[in-house]
């Protein structure tokens, strides 16, 4: 090949498992570092890629590559350390690589826009207006004639426009002492500091101290039960930080993001704080990244994607939540913000925080390995007690809407002491299913095995698995009878009863079909924290992180879902929601008191959870998993197929099943292939194969393996399959 050409091996974002080799001229080569942008032919279109690495040989033959058309940052947009990881995301999560950091990027720079960040500016200095350069050095010539005449400083941004190549300039005439940056928004002299904080308890004390003594890398989990000041332990560690100088990284749940939770932030912190979350613009989302890599912004608090900022200064990164199931994506690029962030912590060598009140029970077998220490807040900040539990036994019992007799009872008393009432049911809509009373015929969704939810406010039905939204039927399709009635009970419903048998009490609904307008949850949130004698009705979503001091009774009025279900992870997923509701009852003055309906009173899980506590749970739970050789003990991944024809899916599946019989050693055990627990979904028949194994390498490898044999032998158009690592769902 031409010597006057090198190879640049970029990556693409496309579904293709591997990356793609291109020229570059030598003389441009020099800016082409790994992690900068380029713009390359790519089929017919044009791509915008990022380079890997610079290599001497392709395996393509040389008059085969392609020119890069672009070279459009001469510094890495993504930093080697966070290259280096999602480098190996790629390889963990078995996922493409290009979309792999497709994924750590703002769209605006997928885009193309540029990542200079116009508040650092560069003058001129003393040295500067004194100093000779020589001739050919034409570009640090320009640089100083401009800086010369400006008035004060030019921001880089503006130096740049006409100028390509110009970051190396800037660092040697800066290394030379004859320009200093400056950051016009910051006045560096002032450190980032916070305002006065509450006495911290003795609890308190001993956990930020023992936090104090981890130097560099460690995990530790933060382990505290709802109220018990953790995040008053954030504020405090992440303020000494500050103090520093340093930056901050938080990662929320999705629905974590609340007013209420930045609000406290930033009237306690002096800092410049930045947002990371799905409600905000491309723009704003850049400017965030821009602030994490120029440090204009010390805390950043953001959801999943958050973990891929690229902070200049790193010290300190914290989980909230970290049992929510929202840190892992479960779709495209299926990795655990969580676990990533881990690694990310290691890289950076500064510790990592996991905080919960109940902790995933995979960080609880790693505390009992030892791999992460924890601390523990028993208590509640301020002397609450923790709420008293007590199980409704429903079985024979009338239902008024969903809410047993004595729930109803209990519910009045704390009604008529002006305290708050919260009843938690983790399913929207009006009723989960349509049926006529006359002929049986249920209404179905003709493109899922599912029932269609009635909304009946909207007077539609909706599938809440494909998004189908059709009109309410006023009459049954099969045999015209008008006597179409509602099954089972959905948070709509609830509202709907309350508004009879509690006519005189407000009544505030918290749930997906509430809050779809921007804002709309933070004006209900707001309405509840003002109220006083009131019921709450809500989701998941009331469930998170929000405090409540008026509640006083948490209903919780269907457990039964989560007791019987096919996923393993689902008594772990209904033990936190119950921990998690509870937690909003109660404060100092007047204890609270959690009601929780059930079919099932006697399960023993359940009986644990409410007379021991999740800790005690949890190890009941472990123990089981223990036994049954299920994750934390053992390692899966889920590789699921589905297709528009009716058995192609579990065909292809039992191809894959047959050829990982002759790859797989005898660590690893494969379960399936079968169908779906939903078997259609959005018109697409689905299927699943398991793999479960007892050391993370040797499933890594064979996964490696089997992966490359799908794509080279049984690929096939009509299936579409896809690979779940570390799945926390089984559906
Ligand atoms: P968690 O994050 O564990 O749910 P928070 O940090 O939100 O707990 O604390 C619960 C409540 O107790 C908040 O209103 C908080 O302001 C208050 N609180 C926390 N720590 C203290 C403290 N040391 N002194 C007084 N109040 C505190
Ligand atoms: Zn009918
Ligand atoms: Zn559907």
């Amino acid at each position: 090949m031409s010597t006057s050409l090198e190879i640049l091996r970029v990556a693409i974002p496309t579904p293709l498992r591997r990356h793609f080799d291109y020229l570059v001229p030598l003389q441009h080569a020099e800016w082409c570092q790994p992690g900068c942008r380029v713009r390359v032919p790519f089929g017919r279109q044009q791509r915008l890629g990022v380079i890997l690495e610079r290599v001497t040989h392709s395996d393509v033959p040389p008059h085969k590559l392609k020119r890069v058309e672009k070279v459009l940052d001469d510094s890495a947009v993504i930093p080697s350390d966070l290259l280096d990881l999602l480098r190996f995301a790629s390889d963990y999560y078995q996922h493409a690589i290009g979309e792999v950091i497709a994924a750590a990027l703002p769209a605006a720079l997928r885009a193309g826009k540029s990542t200079q960040h116009n508040s650092v500016h560069w003058r001129i200095t003393a040295a500067g207006h004194a100093a000779q350069i020589p001739v050919r050095a034409a570009k640090q010539t320009a640089v100083l004639a401009r800086l010369r005449q400006a008035p004060h400083a030019l921001s880089e941004a503006d130096l740049k426009s006409g100028l390509p190549g110009l970051s190396p300039v800037l660092q040697r005439l800066h290394t030379a002492g004859w320009i200093e940056p400056i950051t016009i928004a910051l006045d560096p002299m002032t450190p980032w500091a916070a305002t006065p904080a509450p006495a911290l308890s003795a609890e308190q004390t001993s956990v930020i101290e023992h936090l104090r003594e981890q130097q560099g890398f460690g995990v530790s989990l933060l382990d505290g039960i709802t109220g018990s000041g953790k995040t008053e332990v954030y504020l405090q560690w992440i303020a000494e930080h500050l103090a520093r100088h340093r930056q901050v990284l938080m990662l929320v749940p999705e629905i974590g993001l609340t007013p209420q939770l930045l609000s406290r932030f930033s009237t306690r912190l002096h800092a410049p704080i930045a947002l990371w979350h799905s409600g905000l613009s491309d723009s704003e989302r850049l400017q965030t990244w821009r602030a994490a890599r120029t440090g204009s912004a010390a805390v950043f608090i953001g959801t999943r994607s958050a973990v891929f900022l690229p902070l200049r200064d790193p010290a300190l990164v914290i989980i909230d939540e970290e049992h929510d199931p929202s840190f892992k994506q479960q779709e495209g690029f299926r990795y655990s913000a969580r676990d990533l962030a881990v690694l990310r912590a290691r890289r950076w060598n500064v510790p990592i925080l996991l905080g919960s009140a109940t902790p995933s029970l995979e960080t609880l077998a790693n505390v009992a390995r030892q791999r992460y220490t924890a601390v523990h807040l028993t208590q509640r900040a301020g002397g609450a007690q923790p709420p008293r539990f007590q199980i409704l036994d429903m079985r024979r019992q009338p239902l008024d809407h969903g809410l047993s007799m004595p729930l109803i009872q209990r519910m009045r008393e704390h009604l008529n002491d002006q305290a708050q009432v919260l009843l938690f049911l983790n399913r929207r809509g009006f009723a989960p299913a349509l049926l006529c009373h006359d002929c049986g015929w249920i209404a179905t969704c003709p493109r899922c095995d599912a029932h269609l939810t009635l909304h009946r406010h909207e007077q539609q039905l909706r599938c809440h698995h494909c998004g189908l939204q059709r009109r309410e039927n006023q009459q049954c399709p099969t045999c015209q009878s008008s006597a179409l009635v509602g099954i089972g009970i959905g948070t709509e419903r609830i509202e709907s009863g309350l508004r009879t048998a509690f006519a005189d009490v407000e009544i505030v609904r918290i749930d997906r079909d509430t809050t779809r307008r921007k804002g709309s949850l933070g004006k209900l949130l707001e309405r509840v924290r003002e109220g006083r004698r009131q019921i709450l009705v809500g989701t998941q979503m009331l469930s998170k992180g929000h405090h409540f001091p008026n509640v006083t009774l948490v209903g919780i009025l269907d457990t039964d879902q989560g007791l019987h279900s096919a996923d393993f992870r689902a008594t772990e997923r209904m033990a936190q929601q119950i921990m998690q509701v509870s937690g909003r009852a109660g404060r100092a003055d007047r204890p609270g008191e959690v009601l929780i309906q059930t079919h099932h009173p006697d399960h023993p899980l359940l009986h644990t959870l409410i007379t021991q506590g999740y800790n005690a749970f949890a190890q009941a739970t472990l123990q089981e998993r223990e036994q049954t050789e299920l994750p934390p003990f053992s390692h899966m991944a889920i590789l699921r197929a589905e297709s528009t024809r009716a058995s192609a899916a579990l065909d292809f599946l039992r191809q894959v099943a047959d050829r990982l019989a002759t790859l797989a050693p005898a660590t690893l055990h494969h379960y399936g292939p079968f169908p779906a627990p939903m078997e259609k979904r959005a018109g697409r028949v689905r299927a699943q194969l398991v793999l479960i194994s007892k050391t993370r390498g040797s499933l890594q490898t064979t996964l490696r393996q089997l992966l490359t044999v799908i794509e080279t032998d049984l690929a096939s158009r009509s299936v579409r399959w896809s690979i779940d690592v570390d799945p926390i769902d089984m559906y």
